[in-house]
């Protein structure tokens, strides 16, 4: 077979520990034997971060923007222990924040879904995706805490001068007050990558708050939502046969909780952070989960949910056989290579990146897995292999659908 030619390149984000290992395992294994890969090469990796004074990350993401996908693998966001361990010169900031704040993007999460692993939720058939808005509300908040017998008042100075100032409360006793904001274009760019994504994979796009109470603030948000539905996606909306829908945060939860899944669901940053958790964990496993950071101009960039999966690593280091999950990194992947296919009317690419995804899946659906897994199948027999064992059975199925 000839290699599958490509036309733009990807941008190749590679990054730290385990996951480090896993990405040259997955192209050595699965991509370069097939595709005349043409990626352009960021280290992302911590070491060079520090050494290009953390530049890598921002060419990276602006290489992004100029050709419109990305694939990451994920990164260590240094603290303290961090600094020591590498001898950084600084504690660089997360890429993923440096990244999402240059696109002005929003995460989509799903996950996997395989016979074997069950949903908690029993009638959960189809993936739930989540839309976290990643900007403002209790993230940005400032906070105090209010002695007795003080007056708080919220105070807005106009760019003329003028004042607008309503009473929060009069502290009889001792209490504590909190101030939140957030950006009527952030959230029209939030609404905007819900909206294009939803028509992307063609699945309803739901979106919820807290309006009811929350009459301005998070009214602010329903509003925005449905006025760029109104004016500028109901037609394509209409014509994709796909819908968007408005609840309140707590229907949500309710309908979720229901449902089969198969959807979209767009929250605000605090809902968004506890609902991923939520629906990771119920749909069975974070290295099931994939993440695409979608900008509201449609640049891509794929990722795995996880980290960089550490103690996998230190045990590797040792010299210990690991059994880390590839399966949310390989998607990352696939994700990626079916979107440049897409972009660049390549079918053999979007063909085989199909291919890879479904010899994935058979190979864990025939009991072949990683120790994460096994302990949850629900499957009869299994075998559990180690990271690179995994990746070789998954050639053998795409070699026989190929
Ligand atoms: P983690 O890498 O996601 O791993 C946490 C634990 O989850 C692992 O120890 C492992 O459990 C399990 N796990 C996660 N992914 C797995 C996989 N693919 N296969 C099997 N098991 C998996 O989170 P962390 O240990 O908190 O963070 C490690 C580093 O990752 C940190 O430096 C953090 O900054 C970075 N991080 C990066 C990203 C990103 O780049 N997007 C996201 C999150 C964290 P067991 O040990 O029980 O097997
Ligand atoms: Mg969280």
């Amino acid at each position: 077979m000839d290699k599958i030619k490509m036309i733009t390149p990807l941008v190749e984000m590679d990054g730290d520990e385990m996951t480090r290992i896993i990405w040259k395992m997955i192209k050595d294994i699965l991509l370069t034997p097939y595709i005349d890969l043409k990626t352009e090469y960021y280290d992302l990796g911590l070491q060079n971060r520090d050494a290009t004074d953390d530049k890598v990350t921002f060419d990276s993401a602006y290489a992004t923007k100029k050709y419109g996908v990305a694939v990451k693998c994920a990164t260590i966001t240094p603290n303290a222990e961090r600094v020591t361990e590498y001898k950084l010169k600084e504690m660089w900031k997360s890429p993923n924040g440096t990244i999402r704040a240059i696109l002005d993007g929003t995460v989509f999460r799903s996950p996997i879904l395989v016979k074997g692993i069950e949903p908690f939720i029993s009638n959960w058939k189809k993936p739930i995706t989540i839309a976290r808005h990643a900007y403002g509300d209790v993230y940005r908040n400032v906070e105090m805490t209010v002695p007795a017998g003080a007056k708080a008042e919220l105070i807005v100075t106009k760019a003329d001068g003028t004042e607008e100032r309503a009473l929060i409360h009069d502290f009889k006793t001792a209490g504590i007050i909190q101030g939140q904001h957030n950006i009527d274009k952030s959230i029209e760019s939030f609404a905007k990558s819900c909206f294009n994504f939803a028509l992307d994979i063609k699945q309803d796009l739901w979106f919820s708050t807290k309006d009811t109470i929350s009459k301005k603030y998070d009214h602010r948000f329903k509003d925005i939502f449905n006025d760029l539905y109104e004016s500028e996606y109901k037609d394509q909306f209409e014509k994709s046969g796909i819908s968007y829908f408005y609840t309140l945060i707590d229907d949500a939860v309710a309908r979720v909780i229901r449902s089969e899944g198969g959807y979209i669901w767009a929250c605000k940053n605090y809902d968004g952070d506890v609902m991923s958790d939520m629906v990771a964990t119920a749909f069975g496993s974070l290295a099931m989960m994939t993440s695409v950071l979608v900008s509201p101009d449609g640049v891509y960039e794929y990722e795995a949910a996880h980290g960089t999966v550490q103690r996998h690593y230190y045990k590797y280091l040792k010299g210990g056989d690991t059994s880390t999950n590839s399966m949310a990194t390989l998607f990352a992947w696939t994700g990626a290579l079916k979107k440049r296919a897409e972009l660049d009317h390549i079918p053999a690419l979007n063909d085989f990146a199909d291919k890879l995804e479904k010899a994935s899946i058979q190979t864990i659906e025939d009991g072949i897995m990683t120790g994460d897994l096994a302990s949850l199948s629900t499957l009869p027999n299994k075998t559990m292999v180690n990271t690179e064992t995994f990746l070789k059975e998954v050639n053998n199925r795409l070699i026989q659908l190929l």
